[in-house]
């Protein structure tokens, strides 16, 4: 059973005073309503133009952010390195709906292929399919409705642009995460990437769908798109994470009166998430298998599955992976233990990573529960370190 408290490894790259700070920090996200008004306020300071990079880039940006640059992630890379955790840099700009935005974010992306090239400490690169389109076209194009010349026309950029970078992570040998978001405009997505999959996942999984184990159809989907693999004779790249956006998807459904695809409750959405592990390492001759939790019973259930199939703990077609700044204590006891490990950095200019930090703040309150095992370990550490 790996124990995921021994605090000296987890926090053998932080010196005092960045353990201090972080305390700081998760103390004041223990107070949801701190979080709610800061997240408010900050989002209508940058709105109307107010600098708030001076208290934003040293402090939150700083917990759970690599840098504003590819270049300025580099020393994250190698610390974490250090403890053989590899990077996975997502460049977080969030919301840009633009033509030039949807450039600048593609052209941004395969710069971050590129850099991974070759490189063993940054195995993976992500985007997310919203960069690349609108999500009114999604969400028309997920439904099945009629599509204008221009529409369709879209769709095809879309299709094009992600092909662009699956064939570029294909030719660098960089795999490449495709992150979830709203159920109602997966449709579109799961199909141009399964359709990736079936193209550049012949020798090994470069291409990763993601399943949201929130979703109660995400077993069968899973199920599914293994059925697919294997008749397509190609690999199935399966990330998992139980999905970021539940409030979200409750909503629409309550307010637009269709049945709400999220699980009735957290038990459901555990068992789908255990259960998907099962089912992959079960097939893992044609799954890869990439972990996207914070839960501890997840992390050691698929360690225990492993050794119960007599796989190697640094198996390649098994990761785990953690996001920056949180949890830790899983991302580096695992590491320490010897299994692949990778933790998303992400990183992009402060005001376009505003929304990403406000989910991270959201999911760090005393409500959602993540802020009490953080204090507690930096607590447990800096007592240890005094002896
Ligand atoms: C590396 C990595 C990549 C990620 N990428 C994505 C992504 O592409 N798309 C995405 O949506 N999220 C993504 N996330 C976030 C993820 O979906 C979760 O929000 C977050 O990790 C918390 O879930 P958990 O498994 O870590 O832990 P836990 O704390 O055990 O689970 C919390 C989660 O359980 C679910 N849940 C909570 N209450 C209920 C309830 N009442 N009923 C049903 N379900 C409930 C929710 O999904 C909630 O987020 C990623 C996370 C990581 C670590």
């Amino acid at each position: 059973m790996i124990n995921f408290h021994n605090t000296e490894i987890v926090f053998r790259n932080k010196s005092n005073s960045d353990l201090r700070k972080s305390y700081l920090l998760f103390s004041a996200l223990a107070h949801n309503w701190l979080v709610k008004a800061g997240g408010k306020l900050t989002q209508s300071l940058f709105k109307i133009g107010f600098p708030v990079n001076w208290f934003v880039k040293p402090t939150i940006y700083k917990q759970f952010v690599g840098g504003e640059t590819i270049s300025e992630c580099i020393p994250t890379v190698e610390t974490l390195n250090r403890s053989n955790v590899k990077a996975i840099l997502d460049y977080s700009v969030e919301g840009t709906d633009s033509e030039e935005g949807i450039q600048l974010a593609l052209e941004e992306t395969l710069r971050t292929i590129e850099n991974a090239e070759g490189n063993p400490d940054i195995p993976f690169a992500v985007f997310k399919p919203t960069a690349f389109t609108t999500i009114s076209l999604l969400t028309k194009v997920s439904a099945g409705e009629q599509l204008t010349p221009a529409e369709a026309a879209g769709a095809d950029k879309f299709r094009e642009r992600v092909e662009l970078l699956c064939k570029t992570a294909y030719e660098k040998n960089v795999s490449i995460l495709i992150d979830a978001e709203d159920s109602w405009y997966q449709n579109f997505i799961d199909e141009v990437v399964n359709a990736m999959m079936a193209k550049y996942n012949r020798n090994r999984a470069i291409v990763f769908n993601t399943f949201q184990m929130y979703r109660h159809d995400r077993l069968e989907f899973l199920k599914k798109s293994y059925q697919m693999a294997v008749e397509g004779n190609y690999f199935l790249g399966a990330k998992f994470v139980r999905g970021a956006y539940m409030e979200k998807e409750r909503a629409r459904a309550a307010h637009m009166g269709y049945p709400s695809p999220i699980q009735p409750d957290k038990e459901h959405t555990d068992h789908d998430y255990n259960a998907a592990l099962k089912f992959c390492i079960e097939h893992i001759d044609r799954i890869t298998i990439f972990n996207g939790t914070h839960n501890e019973y997840s992390s050691s259930y698929l360690c225990e599955l492993m050794a119960g199939h007599n796989l190697a703990k640094d198996d390649p077609r098994i990761w785990f992976s953690q996001l920056y700044g949180m949890s830790d204590h899983i991302s580096f006891n695992l590491a320490h233990a010897g299994y692949n490990v990778a933790k998303y950095v992400p990183y992009g200019p402060v005001k376009h990573v505003i929304p990403y930090l406000v989910r991270r703040a959201e999911e760090n309150t005393s409500v959602k529960g993540q802020t009490g095992r953080e204090l507690s370990l930096i607590k447990k550490e800096i007592a240890r370190r005094k002896g």
